[in-house]
């Protein structure tokens, strides 16, 4: 695939970098060391439309192709990672199962809602005893009547503080489903944010549902397909981890570039130190390789082709670059790097969660493997 950014995905990119840098990335210590997300900008956010990247235009959300969102997850990775993360949540995980197997009166609900910003969108499927093996949740929904009774404990949720529903994946006898669940439901608790070592300003939680009464119109697509909805949900979703990876690691170089340029040790800039310029060289290379990826697997979703295989590979190969680039940004900082007067240290964090979230590393190898050798 040759590849090259159209008009649109450049003005668009050139949209979200501009709000970044202006709106968000003053804010991002802050962000971070409150451990609070900034809901204040959530409606310059809405405006730019990064809240509706994936919400139809007839629901009010700006539809961008998924290239575009991959660069603006990108964009605001690149000056703080846990914006990126609540949003990358909200757009792939919240908006998009609601649009692709939402009825016509599930999206008129809540599509606008989340396009303007009013609340994020959420995807509860981790469990405290069930993460990479989705199929031993226990949440369960039973029906009553004309309506599911759902009760379980969900964990490491991101964004269900500032949801007004969110998706969630239960058994429904022997199978697998999603039902939407409004947070204010009788029965839903939302439990204080975990304490987290990095991306702290996105809020994750427990979420615990105690015999939660909705009607069965909050099916999301099909009982007994939920698992075949989750595993393209989380394809989606690891576009987004992988571009935010590629952001993060961006953000931590150019702060190490400048860095390198000003300080002085032996008499000259240590920019001049070849030892300086390999870390520098490979973070440029290994940065742009996963930025290619990403798109790639981007452009194939966009096409509707199989993307699988390509959005583990760039999933895996972007959030492990991102870990080893802020690594070595602190290294060129020096005991600066370990401060938290300068943001590499947060990124250095940020970039951590990566390999974990949506799918750890070693799942992703998992997934990788089975693809490469159904190939031979
Ligand atoms: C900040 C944050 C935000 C999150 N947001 C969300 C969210 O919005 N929604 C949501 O549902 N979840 C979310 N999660 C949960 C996240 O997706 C899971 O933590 C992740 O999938 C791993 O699950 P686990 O923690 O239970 O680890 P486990 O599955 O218990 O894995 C533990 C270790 O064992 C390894 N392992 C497991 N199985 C295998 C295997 N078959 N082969 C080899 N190694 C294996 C793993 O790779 C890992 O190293 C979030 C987590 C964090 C930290």
């Amino acid at each position: 695939m040759y590849f090259q950014l159209n008009e649109e995905q450049l003005m668009f990119r050139q949209a979200v970098r501009g709000f970044s840098e202006k709106e968000l990335k003053p804010l991002a210590r802050e962000i971070d060391e409150a451990a609070s997300f900034p809901t204040g900008l959530l409606p310059k956010m809405a405006a730019i439309g990064l809240l509706g990247m994936a919400v139809p235009e007839e629901y009010e959300g700006s539809a961008v192709d998924s290239v575009s969102m991959a660069i603006a997850i990108e964009e605001i990775g690149r000056v703080c990672g846990s914006t990126g993360l609540s949003i990358a949540a909200h757009t792939g995980l919240g908006c998009f199962p609601i649009n692709r197997w939402g009825t016509q009166p599930q999206k008129a609900r809540w599509l606008p809602l989340l396009a303007r910003g009013d609340a994020l969108g959420a995807l509860c499927l981790t469990e405290p005893g069930a993460g990479s093996d989705l199929r031993s949740i226990q949440t369960r929904a039973v029906q009553s009547g004309d309506e599911w009774v759902v009760t379980g404990n969900k964990a490491w949720i991101t964004n269900p503080s500032l949801a007004a529903v969110m998706v969630v994946f239960v058994r429904m006898e022997d199978e697998f489903g999603m039902v939407l669940v409004e947070t204010d439901r009788p029965g839903v608790t939302v439990h204080p944010h975990e304490r987290k070592m990095g991306v702290r300003g996105s809020p994750t939680h427990q979420v615990s549902f105690d015999q939660v009464h909705v009607p069965l119109d909050h099916t999301l697509g099909k009982p007994g397909h939920g698992l075949r909805q989750t595993l393209e949900t989380l394809d989606g979703g690891r576009i987004s981890i992988g571009a935010l990876s590629v952001g993060i690691a961006q953000g931590a170089m150019e702060e190490a570039v400048r860095y390198a340029r000003e300080r002085v040790a032996f008499g000259k800039p240590i920019a001049e130190f070849e030892a300086i310029q390999w870390m520098i060289a490979d973070a440029g290379t290994e940065i742009e390789a996963a930025r290619l990826m990403v798109y790639r697997a981007a452009w194939l979703k966009e096409q509707g082709l199989r993307f699988t295989r390509e959005a583990a590979m760039a999933k895996l190969f972007a959030t492990e670059m991102g870990e080893r680039v802020t690594r070595n940004a602190v290294q060129i900082l020096g005991s600066y790097g370990y401060s938290q007067e300068y943001p590499v240290e947060r990124m250095y964090r940020d970039a951590r969660l990566m390999t974990i979230g949506e799918g750890t590393s070693e799942v992703q190898r998992l997934v990788i493997a089975r693809q490469v050798m159904a190939m031979v």
